[in-house]
């Protein structure tokens, strides 16, 4: 099985793999237990892994709380501004093709709470409208939220200028960046963002293990609690500590980030070109993308059809992990208003490290050998 779809989950690194077994038994101890040498083992290697994301995200370690991943971070970050600073502006702004974990969480503001939602068009390439933000952001917007990098497309965003708008207009500037940081650097304070979501398992760590960074200063984001228990003081968070997970995230985004990136566009390229050949479109083409991700479309040719017949031999999606139990069209293929054809025809190919270029030439063997069979 040729596996194509890292943008649903990749594996933990092996290497990481081995920096997080010490703390599965050796080191168990509870690192709330400071009264004992072991427990203080184990908090140490908390406060390290903190130590080293914090420096590679250029942000200090009291603007870092620990989450189970990524929709718990979207969660915490919107609903905890939503909580502390909605008495007098009530608008949120989103795009039209954020996750799952920042739609159905703004949705559930609007029904439950009274929050007003702006959703933020964007073009056939899959880029944010940046001249609708500057139009309607205003006194009355709280929180603007923008992912980094759309897990469907791949397709990137400005969010230097996105950053630079919110500034202006003193919104909050929320980003899930969980798509982005396997494949690049992110410094949260260079683009203007006050808060960020992450997840390991989407860079070569442990699943259940994400961060949310929340700015404490210009401006000071103050979230509420997420839950109530031990350890409130630290991590606003309760419960145990998952020493093994934190320390692989740790290692994780140390590991991933002296890893060759380019040799993996190297072949993603040249498989878009050879399918290109084939007669398939690549959206948002022409427009910067993350380097390992593909949304490939053959219009007239069903992608279920595709999938059906290659999924024996190749991993990969439709839409994304979170909604391949939806029917239907991805609300990201149709705010980016393509045709239905594009859609039906559309899926997704999620380049990872271990992919190689004996990998590539199989795939390509496969979809030539399956394209003509459903042109025919
Ligand atoms: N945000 C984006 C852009 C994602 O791609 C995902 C996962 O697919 C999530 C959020 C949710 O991540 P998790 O499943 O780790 O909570």
């Amino acid at each position: 099985m040729i596996y194509l779809d890292h943008a649903a989950t990749t594996p933990i690194a092996k290497e990481v793999l081995e920096k997080m077994y010490p703390y599965f038994s050796e080191h168990f101890a509870n690192p709330s237990s400071q009264i004992h040498p072991a427990g203080r083992t184990a908090k140490a290697a908390i406060d390290k892994s903190l130590k080293s994301l914090a420096t590679s995200f250029g942000v200090d370690e009291s603007e870092l709380m620990w989450t189970s991943g990524a929709t718990q971070s979207c969660n915490w970050a919107i609903r905890g501004v939503w909580k502390h600073y909605s008495i007098k502006r009530k608008k949120i702004m989103l795009s039209t093709i954020e996750h799952s974990a920042v739609i159905e969480t703004a949705k559930y503001l609007e029904r439950e709470e009274g929050a007003e939602l702006i959703w933020i068009p964007v073009t056939e390439d899959g880029e944010v409208d940046i001249d609708f933000i500057a139009q309607h952001i205003n006194e009355k917007v709280l929180l603007i939220a923008v992912m980094a990098a759309n897990n469907l497309t791949g397709v990137k965003q400005d969010l230097k200028k996105i950053g630079e708008l919110a500034k202006e207009n003193e919104v909050f500037f929320f980003c899930d960046a969980t798509q982005l940081i396997a494949t690049e650097d992110i410094k949260p304070k260079d683009l203007g963002i006050d808060l960020m979501a992450m997840s390991a398992h989407k860079f070569y760590g442990p699943k259940g293990i994400g961060l949310l960074y929340a700015s404490r200063r210009n401006p000071r984001v103050n979230l509420p609690n997420w839950e109530y228990g031990g350890g409130m003081e630290i991590w606003k968070k309760g419960g145990t500590l998952d020493t093994p997970s934190i320390v692989g995230m740790a290692e994780a985004l140390n590991w991933v980030r002296k890893q060759d990136w380019e040799r993996v566009k190297v072949m993603r390229d040249e498989l878009e070109d050879h399918l290109k050949s084939l007669g398939a479109v690549i959206l948002g083409e022409k427009v910067d993308r993350i380097v390992n991700a593909s949304n490939i479309s053959f219009p007239g040719i069903s992608n279920k059809r595709i999938l059906q017949d290659l999924q024996q031999e190749i991993a990969f999606s439709l839409a994304s992990a979170c909604s391949s139990q939806n029917p239907g069209p991805s609300h990201v293929l149709t705010a980016m208003r393509l045709d239905e054809k594009t859609i039906n025809g559309s899926f997704r190919l999620s380049w990872g490290l271990g992919n190689s270029r004996e990998e590539l030439e199989k795939v390509k063997q496969l979809f030539t050998m399956q394209i003509e069979k459903l042109k025919n």
